[in-house]
C-alpha cells in the first residue's frame, strides 16, 4: 500500500527519469475522462510531486493524478524497451522521444487542467507532512474536529492529514505512547501536538529510506512484529484489528495508554 512517503519517493524518481520528455503518444484506460488524453500531445513533462498518497505528473498546463492503492506501480522505460508487465494491466502511458512512462493497475487516474485538478485535490485533503505547505496547526485543528472518534481511526482519514497510511499510523502512536483506542476528546493538547509532530518526523524518516533505496525496517518498531517485544519495556507487542476500520493494529499495551 502506498503511503505519503512512497508516493513522494516515486515523484522524485519520475522527475529525474522522465524530465523534459515531450509527449508523442498517449494512452489512457479510465472510466472517468475529465479531459481528453490527446490534449497531452506535444506537451513537455515538467516534473512530478506527491500530495498525500497521490502522485502528480505535471505537463505544460495539464496534470495527471494517479492513486496507486494496493497494486499500482509506475515505471519509466527506454523508448524501445519492452514493458515488463502484461499490456492489459496498463492504465496510462506516455511516450516521449527517448523514454516512456507507464502506470500499471492504478485504480485512479485523472487528467485535468493544472489549477482545476490541484484545487479539487487540496479541497478534499488535509495538510501533507511532506508538502512545502505543511501546516501543523491546521492538522491539530482537523483532529480536534473529531472529538468522539478514536485517534487510530482519525489518523487514516485523508481529510484530516494527507499521506498517513497504516504503517505510519501504527508507528506514530507507538512512538508517542498513545493507544489507538483513545478518543480525541481524551487527548491533551500536548499529546495531539506530539502526534502531529511525529507524523512529520516519521514521514521524513520513511521518505529518506525510500529515496536511498533501503527497506523501511529500521523505523518499524511495532508494525508487522507479530511476536515482537517492546523496545521500551520488553513487553509483548499485541496484534488486533481495530474497529470499525478493520485495519491491522500493533500496540504495546503497557506503554501506549
Ligand atoms: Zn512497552
Amino acid at each position: 500500500m502506498v503511503e505519503g512517503p512512497t508516493a513522494k519517493a516515486y515523484a522524485i524518481k519520475i522527475s529525474r527519469e522522465f524530465y523534459g520528455e515531450v509527449v508523442k503518444n498517449v494512452f489512457l484506460k479510465s472510466r472517468k475522462v475529465l479531459l481528453e488524453p490527446k490534449e497531452l500531445l506535444n506537451k513537455r513533462f515538467l516534473g512530478s510531486d506527491s500530495l498525500g498518497k497521490n502522485i502528480l505528473l505535471f505537463f505544460e498546463n495539464i496534470t495527471v493524478r494517479a492513486h496507486l492503492m494496493m497494486f499500482g506501480t509506475i515505471h519509466v522505460y527506454e523508448i524501445n524497451e519492452l514493458p515488463q508487465k502484461p499490456i492489459e494491466r496498463i492504465r496510462f502511458s506516455v511516450e516521449g522521444l527517448k523514454r516512456k512512462l507507464i502506470i500499471y493497475n492504478a485504480p485512479i487516474i485523472e487528467i485535468d487542467k493544472n489549477e482545476i485538478l490541484l484545487e479539487r485535490l487540496k479541497s478534499i485533503l488535509g495538510p501533507d507532512p511532506l508538502s512545502r505547505e505543511w501546516d501543523k496547526e491546521k492538522a491539530v485543528n482537523n483532529i480536534l474536529k473529531h472529538k468522539g472518534e478514536k485517534i487510530g481511526v482519525i489518523l487514516l482519514d485523508q481529510t484530516v492529514i494527507a499521506g498517513i497510511g497504516n504503517i505510519l499510523r501504527n508507528e506514530i502512536l507507538y512512538r508517542i505512547k498513545v493507544s489507538p483506542e483513545r478518543k480525541i476528546e481524551s487527548l491533551s493538547e500536548n499529546e495531539i501536538e506530539n502526534i502531529v509532530g511525529a507524523c512529520e518526523i516519521l514521514s521524513r524518516e520513511f521518505l529518506k529510506l525510500k529515496v536511498e533505496g533501503k527497506g523501511i525496517r529500521e523505523i518499524l518498531n511495532v508494525y508487522n512484529r507479530y511476536r515482537g517485544r517492546c523496545k521500551y519495556c520488553g513487553g509483548p507487542i499485541k496484534f488486533y484489528m481495530q474497529k470499525p476500520i478493520n485495519r491491522k493494529t500493533f500496540v504495546c499495551e503497557s506503554c501506549q495508554i
